[in-house]
């Protein structure tokens, strides 16, 4: 038999993206005629449809999510060099962002089963010195905000969330960005709202706080050439909100399609793999279909020799970055096996539910001794 070698590839935008063409075409069009390119008509809209889709009163639109959550960090006025609780597991930016805008970032361990920060572990974390909590709801599922949010209002903490991976994830009906004083979002093209460049918002309840990050995005200076705070410049294009506000309408269908997705992996994936954990009141938006496994260099390379194209997030710690020399310290042995078993299989808006079939059947015939 003559064996066609199909590749599965992990993530393929312009496949993602093809079915919004003829709309983006036409939004890019109004925008390059239109004449008006960085913070306009087209942020103005986009900022207060993500605001209403989010279920918060503001929207601000940055330049990208690190900035989002640099600038958010900032606006609390934490006394300089404040400490700041944040998982151990997380992507690097949010433990950047906690750097950058002058802090120290204090690490918490996640649970195994939800790659999430277990609140469990929060007091045994904290300092003197805590003044916030810095929450990734990583791969797309909510953190447990009931439990970290009774904690942070006990002990008086701000709170920040990294919802970069999050869009649209809830947790019972209320979605994430709206549980603390400032939800941050990263509209990188990879994730679940994806712009055609580097794109990124806060959305908030706090009146001032919007009004704050809407001097510091640009120059400190909601009134040209009138410069209240030293701000930088993290603006948002035109032409990438535009871009956004056509991939926001599909939002909700694209989620709905990672959902179903996932649910052929649910129902098919064999039971020696460590599934994400579901549960009732979460409702996950599958940014990242991360399985864990011991053998999971071994099961990379089977799917590799068979055309499956994986990834890995993340394959070195944050504790274990060389940039994180002198800031980060200790040993974080769940965050260490996370790293070293976690496997994400290909979910995405352009993969089909034989896609997925396929994955299944070539990661059943691995042999995981
Ligand atoms: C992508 C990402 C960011 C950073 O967003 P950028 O837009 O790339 O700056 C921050 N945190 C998490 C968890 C991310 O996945």
């Amino acid at each position: 038999m003559l064996e066609t070698k199909a590749i599965i590839e992990y993530e393929q935008l312009a496949r993602s993206n093809q079915p919004f063409m003829q709309e983006l075409e036409q939004a890019a069009s109004r925008v390059i005629q239109g004449g008006w390119y960085v913070l306009g008509q087209e942020v103005a809209a986009f900022e207060e449809e993500f605001a209403r889709y989010v279920g918060a009163r503001h929207c601000i639109g940055v330049a990208n999510g690190l900035d989002a959550l640099i600038l958010s960090i900032e606006a609390l006025d934490l006394p300089p060099g404040s400490d700041i609780l944040v998982a151990s597991n997380t992507y690097i930016a949010t433990i950047l962002a906690i750097v950058r805008a002058g802090h120290r970032p204090v690490l918490v361990e996640p649970e195994r089963a939800t790659f999430n920060m277990d609140p469990a572990l929060l007091a045994a974390s904290l300092t003197s010195s805590t003044r916030a909590i810095c929450v990734t709801h990583l791969f797309g599922k909510t953190c447990r905000m009931d439990a970290i949010g009774a904690f942070a209002r006990e002990h008086g903490l701000r709170m920040v969330e990294d919802c970069a991976q999050s869009h649209g994830a809830r947790l019972g009906t209320q979605m994430t960005g709206t549980f603390g004083d400032a939800g941050c979002f990263s509209f990188y093209p990879t994730k679940n709202l994806g712009a055609l460049g580097d794109a990124g918002a806060v959305v908030t309840n706090d009146d001032a706080l919007a009004d704050r990050l809407r001097h510091t995005r640009n120059y400190g200076s909601k009134q040209k050439y009138v410069n209240r705070y030293v701000g930088v410049n993290s603006r948002l294009d035109e032409l990438q909100a535009a871009m956004l506000r056509v991939k926001l309408r599909h939002l909700d269908a694209m989620t709905a399609h990672k959902r179903a997705l996932a649910d052929v992996y649910f129902k098919g994936l064999p039971a020696w793999l460590d599934l994400p954990v579901r549960r009732d009141d979460e409702f996950d938006v599958f940014h990242i279909f991360g399985v864990r496994h011991p053998q999971r260099d071994a099961l990379r390379q089977h799917l590799l020799d068979q055309g499956v194209k994986t990834e890995i997030h993340y394959p070195i710690p944050p504790h274990r970055q060389e940039a994180m020399k002198g800031i980060l310290s200790g040993d974080w042995p769940v965050a260490d096996e996370l790293h070293a078993t976690e496997l994400s299989l290909p979910i995405s808006v352009g993969h089909e539910m034989a896609d997925v079939q396929a994955v299944i059947e070539k990661i059943a015939n691995f042999d995981p001794r």
